[in-house]
């Protein structure tokens, strides 16, 4: 089944107001110059108070916006926290959950990855959900145990439609923003087996799901890593914070 690669840029804790506008208008122009462009999906990732800002600024080009995060609690007392709705009010269409640095300094669990991931799909915004394990449990053999763990509680109770929706990228935590990448048969392994978990319990609609490859993607190994068969696109942490890297990224999905 064909799918649309996807590639998107997670700033992080990074730039400015002014450097996220121009970043994703550089982009944009990019995009808008080369129609072979339109075969690939991006977004980018601002900051929560920088989100619909650079959505403004991306209105009616190539490229999407995401929040980082979201709260599952639609309002009230919740001091400092986020809902899906007012991501969705913002503009933006999509939203990161689960990232490895939320599970790993901020208490993140499968369960409460359960919890943002329903309402996200809840109010119609893309969910990307990370996951990936550590290298102590890569190097104790349990790359298999630690994804299907983190993919069966994320997504328990999700219908076939919910699913559907759904973008996963695989982020081996040991390959985050170390410049350490996986190599492309390490990707494709473990892609292939988030996607065989997916099968098990949702059956052909795995065939339809993309999942991206994340963990110090860089202009010259992505066309490597999309190339792929289970790789559908990138997730990307540094190499997204300047537009001439960004761009080589992305036109590395569709060129
Ligand atoms: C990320 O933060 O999701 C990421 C993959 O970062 P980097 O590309 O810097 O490794």
């Amino acid at each position: 089944m064909a799918r649309k690669r996807f590639i998107a840029g997670n700033w992080k804790l990074n730039l400015s107001l002014a450097e996220g506008t121009a970043l994703v208008q550089g982009l944009a122009k990019a995009c808008a110059a080369d129609p072979r462009s339109a075969a690939a999906e991006f977004a980018v990732f601002p900051t929560a108070l920088a989100v619909k800002t650079i959505a403004d600024a991306a209105k009616g080009s190539a490229i999407g916006v995401g929040a980082q995060n979201l709260h599952w609690e639609e309002k009230g007392a919740f001091t400092g926290e986020i809902s899906a709705s007012f991501i969705k009010d913002t503009g933006a269409t999509y939203v990161l959950i689960g990232h490895s640095e939320r599970r790993q300094y901020f208490g993140e669990t499968d369960q409460t990855v359960n919890k943002r991931l329903k309402a996200a799909l809840g109010v119609g915004l893309v969910p990307i959900l990370c996951v990936g394990e550590t290298l102590p449990e890569r190097d104790a053999g349990r790359l298999q145990d630690v994804l299907r763990t983190q993919l069966t509680g994320a997504t328990a109770g999700l219908t076939a439609q919910q699913l559907a929706t759904l973008v996963i990228a695989y982020e081996p935590v040991w390959a985050i923003g170390t410049g350490r990448t996986a190599t492309t048969a390490q990707a494709q392994e473990a892609h292939a087996f988030i996607r065989s978990v997916v099968r098990q319990a949702y059956g052909a609609l795995a065939d339809g799901i993309r999942i991206q490859y994340g963990g110090s993607v860089k202009a010259d190994n992505a066309k490597e890593l999309l190339g792929q068969p289970d790789v559908d696109g990138a997730l990307v942490g540094g190499a997204s914070l300047k537009l001439a890297d960004f761009a080589a990224i992305c036109a590395a999905a569709y060129a």
